[in-house]
């Protein structure tokens, strides 16, 4: 057994999620029993859909209980086993929750291959929540082309960066949209995007409008909102827009705003397609294999920001939603 700390929900946000919505506890694991294992969980991801399940609704991802430890993804080690599947040692992916130690069945694990990639790239490049959504979203969905001009929301995100690349890499001129000056020169500079527009400034649809003059092709959106609504306003003919979230609704999912200028799809000839990563889980192996292979050859990386910590949970998911970082957003225990 060991000794836990966990980040649990002690009351529902109202609206923006609080350091006061959560507490810190101590508690010990249960006894091993066959088949499972004991982790010390290394990095946590910091994903939008962890604000989703904080509502007491059942959502798309389902709702953590008051009192109990707030859901993640995350990647540990197993330092005790009593599964044949699972040695001390290994490392592995799994729904690890806010916790410094977990114990789980190994069937609900997956180990992880640590040879060319550190285990916390499975939570980001090559992550299911980062990596792989934007690949679903951007060559299974949008099936961007080359020469496209392609338009990315929340840019300078994790998903974002990876949606950057990845039409970059197909060939498409990719243009990111993110709050403010920094983040916009850290989608031209480090990301490689062609242009960037800060939403925060200015008029986004006449910006929009500037960057993309032929109009946008692919709208990859992670925001929704007047977000949306700017990219809309701008779309080409035959544009397709893909709705992969809609982060500016999240802290009030009993009044979700959907876009005032959706009739721009009929008369562009456009369609709006939406996806979860979850629904192309038998292309993962491939898409996994693609990312490695830009990654190794220098073509795709995702910066990291890793807040170490448990006690900085709260305020790692409170900095998601409020753009304080750039790249993926980790946890490091
Ligand atoms: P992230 O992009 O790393 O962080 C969220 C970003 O959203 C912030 O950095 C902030 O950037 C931006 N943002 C927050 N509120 C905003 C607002 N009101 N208006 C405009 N921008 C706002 O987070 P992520 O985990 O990678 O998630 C990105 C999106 O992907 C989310 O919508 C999430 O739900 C979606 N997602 C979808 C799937 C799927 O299967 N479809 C899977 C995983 C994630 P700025 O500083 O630029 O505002």
């Amino acid at each position: 057994m060991a000794m836990s700390r966990k980040v649990v929900l002690t009351q529902r946000p109202d609206g923006e999620p609080a350091e006061s919505d959560f507490a810190l506890v101590d508690a010990e694991t249960k006894p091993l029993e066959d088949g499972e294992v004991l982790l010390k969980v290394e990095h946590l991801s910091i994903d939008a859909f962890i604000r989703t399940m904080l509502d007491d609704r059942d959502g798309h991802h389902g709702k953590v209980d008051l009192e109990a430890p707030v859901m993640a993804l995350g990647v540990g080690r197993v330092i005790d086993s009593r599964s044949s599947e699972l040695q001390q040692g290994d490392a592995v992916f799994g729904p690890m929750g806010a916790q410094t130690h977990v114990v789980w069945p190994a069937a609900m694990l997956r180990k992880l291959d640590e040879s060319n990639v550190p285990a916390r790239t499975y939570l980001g490049a090559l992550g299911m929540t980062t990596g792989l959504t934007a690949y679903a979203g951007m060559i299974c969905v949008a099936q961007v082309k080359a020469e496209e001009t392609v338009v990315v929301s929340a840019a300078a995100g994790a998903v974002g960066s990876m949606a950057c690349q990845i039409a970059k890499i197909a060939g498409a001129k990719v243009i990111g949209i993110a709050g403010g000056a920094e983040k916009c020169d850290f989608l031209r500079k480090e990301i490689g995007c062609h242009d960037a527009v800060d939403y925060k400034s200015g008029n986004l649809v006449e910006n929009l409008r500037e960057s993309c003059p032929e109009g946008i092709n692919v709208f990859f959106d992670n925001v929704g909102g007047d977000v949306l609504d700017a990219a809309l306003d701008n779309i080409a003919k035959c544009a397709r827009v893909i709705i992969c979230g809609a982060i500016s609704q999240y802290n009030d999912m009993t009044k979700v705003t959907g876009p005032s200028l959706y009739l721009r799809i009929p008369e562009r000839n456009a369609s709006m397609l939406g996806f979860t990563v979850d629904h192309y889980a038998e292309q993962f192996p491939t898409m996994e294999a693609d990312i490695a292979d830009w990654i190794q050859r220098g073509e795709l990386s995702l910066p990291e920001q890793i807040e170490d910590g448990i006690e900085n949970f709260p305020g790692a998911l409170i900095k998601l939603m409020t753009g304080g970082h750039k790249g993926k957003l980790l946890i490091g225990l």
